[in-house]
């Protein structure tokens, strides 16, 4: 386990395997998320790893192809949509900056005057769906599926209706931001049809394996292997990367980056995708989570990952 640039180097098989049992001693220490009532339903002993690498090769313990809520994983998905169609506009909405505050907090965007701070809090992904919609319409939550099933290469990909309308529901923070957006004018689109998609997006059911196939492209300048196409431009992957690290698992970026060293996305329901430019995408899902909304058992699993790989970019 010495040479990260080799990856024929290390076995990757038996580092799964060897992170499976040592992240045992963290069970029972995070808690399921129960603000969306379906997610409280899933038993929170569930833990499964991916890594699908860049020459083809791909890698896989516990749980992996069971597929679980995404939730906030999906703002991947629109962001890579709404900058392979609308380009450099995004950034006229929508910042760059690290927030320090939790995904749905309203505070900072009241004084921020409706511009929030990046893609990945709540209130941005709100305003990168609306740049979505402007130019997908009506097909814009099929056209999301759509580009899930297309690159994670899994075609039963799809929404879990339970989810979607339980967090609808329940989603009375999330409507705040919308109605605040809309109130400063960063949203185009009706604040409760764009609150409706956002709880949509986040429904999408998909596995470890269908994470790290599907974000793949990130770890390889943009370009799918398996597709052999350009999904982003290399500049656009970078630049998504570069928002994983400082904002992709919110008010712990500071810490996950410490412990971790990775660009990453995380959703609560539990799972992360994590980022190795050159190398790899790391999916890993269990739904305990800590107080910022992250996998409690998938960080650590991901902090003793990068111990036995030296795959950290820091
Ligand atoms: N749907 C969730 C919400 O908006 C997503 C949050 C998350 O996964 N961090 O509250």
């Amino acid at each position: 386990v010495t040479n990260p640039s080799d990856s024929g180097a290390v076995d990757l098989g038996a580092v799964l395997e060897t992170v499976r049992s040592e992240i045992r001693p963290y069970f029972g220490k995070g808690r399921v998320a129960s603000y969306i009532p379906a997610l409280k339903r899933v038993p929170g002993d569930k833990f499964g790893m991916a890594v699908a690498l860049t020459d083809g090769r791909e890698f896989r313990v516990g749980d992996a192809a069971e597929a679980f809520s995404i939730q906030s994983i999906s703002k991947l998905f629109t962001l890579m949509l709404a900058m392979s169609t609308i380009g450099n506009e995004v950034w006229r909405r929508v910042g760059k900056e690290p927030s320090g505050t939790a995904f749905n907090s309203l505070v900072q965007l009241e004084y921020e005057k409706g511009i929030p701070r990046n893609p990945f809090v709540n209130a941005g992904a709100l305003v990168v769906l609306d740049c979505v919609l402007q130019r997908t319409g009506e097909r814009t939550a099929d056209v999301i599926r759509d580009y899930a099933r297309v690159l994670s290469r899994n075609f039963s990909v799809d929404y879990d209706e339970a989810v979607f309308a339980s967090e609808l529901k329940t989603a009375h923070r999330n409507a705040a931001i919308a109605n605040l957006l809309r109130s400063h004018r960063t949203i185009h689109h009706d604040a409760e049809q764009l609150l409706a998609l956002y709880c949509r997006q986040c429904a999408l059911e998909m596995s470890c394996l269908d994470l790290a196939r599907a974000f793949l492209p990130l770890a390889h300048a943009g370009v799918s292997p398996s597709l052999q196409e350009a999904i982003l431009t290399p500049r656009q992957a970078k630049r998504i990367n570069a928002l994983m690290m400082t904002s992709g698992v919110y008010d712990s970026a500071g810490s996950f980056a410490f412990r971790v060293g990775l660009p990453a996305k995380s959703g609560v329901g539990g799972g992360i995708v994590a980022i190795v430019p050159k190398h790899c995408c790391i999916a890993v899902w269990s739904p305990e989570l800590d107080r910022s909304g992250n996998s409690l058992v998938g960080t650590a699993a991901l902090e003793l990952f990068v111990q036995l790989t030296n795959l950290s970019i820091l």
